[in-house]
């Protein structure tokens, strides 16, 4: 047995931020719930941990608003007495087409999956580098990887995102902190079901395996990403899309 981790999830109030947040709860650590304005939804999520025997704590904070993610980190630090995993999950679409994009809809999407991802990360990173041992996972997509016409935000995000992976684990790794990122494809969530139907359909029909991807399994390769089982990935972007960017 080990020292019990003190975890933060930022966006743990639903979808594959839930999934993951039961899942490191699951393994032993203390678990820090973010949500921006579902409290409702995150506190079933604390409940459910605490439910089925694990620890977890409240969050509040919107990621893209420099104050409250710092303040989001600083209450995960204040609570746990340390931060030894952070996976910056919070993410939000505003599809269209470029030419039809409103400002407003590039700039939410970027601060909110890449600004959010930085701030949180410079806030949780002195402590892990002093500590010698840190985890830090950032939620990409493949869409990142490879484009999808009607999210050229959203892909700049996800790209932006893995080149931030990439950087901050060069940084970071001589204190034994890493910093990877998993880039899903299609999984069940609210952001998908909320796809109109004929799209879904024919994204699904893209897929080797032929079915979307759950939250559950995303969240099985986080928690493997911020074991002591992982202690020499660092840099790597790990897709979990039943082949559909391969
Ligand atoms: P979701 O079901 O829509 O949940 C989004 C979560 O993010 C919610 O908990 C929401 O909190 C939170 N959130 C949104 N903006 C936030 C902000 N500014 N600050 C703090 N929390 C914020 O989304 P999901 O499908 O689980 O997606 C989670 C991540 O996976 C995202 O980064 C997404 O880009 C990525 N991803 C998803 C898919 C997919 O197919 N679903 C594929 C690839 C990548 P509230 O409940 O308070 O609104």
């Amino acid at each position: 047995m080990g020292v019990r981790r003190v975890a933060l999830v930022t966006g743990a109030s639903r979808g594959i931020g839930r999934a993951i947040a039961l899942r490191l709860a699951q393994d032993g650590a203390l678990v820090g719930v973010n949500y921006r304005q579902n409290a409702a939804a995150a506190e079933a999520v604390t409940t459910a941990i605490e439910e089925s025997g694990g620890q977890a704590f409240l969050v509040p904070g919107d990621v893209s608003d420099a104050g409250q993610a710092r303040a989001a980190v600083a209450k995960a630090i204040e609570v746990g007495g340390r931060l030894d995993v952070l996976v910056n999950n919070a993410g939000i679409i505003r599809d269209t087409l470029l030419l039809r994009m409103a400002d407003d809809d590039w700039d939410a999407v970027l601060n909110t999956n890449l600004r959010g991802a930085y701030l949180c990360t410079q806030a949780a990173l002195r402590g892990m580098l002093r500590q010698r041992w840190g985890r830090i996972v950032n939620i990409a997509s493949i869409a990142g990887l490879v484009g999808n016409a009607g999210q050229a935000n959203y892909s700049a995000a996800k790209a932006g995102l893995i080149g931030f992976t990439k950087s901050v684990a060069r940084e970071a790794a001589s204190r034994n902190v890493t910093v990877n990122a998993v880039a899903p494809g299609l999984i069940e969530t609210d952001i998908t079901t909320g796809m109109p139907p004929k799209a879904r359909e024919a994204m699904i029909a893209q897929i080797p395996m032929q079915r979307m991807g759950t939250p559950e399994e995303v969240a099985e390769v986080v928690a493997f990403l911020v074991s002591d089982r992982a202690s020499y990935i660092t840099g790597a972007v790990i897709q979990i899309d039943g082949g559909l960017a391969m």
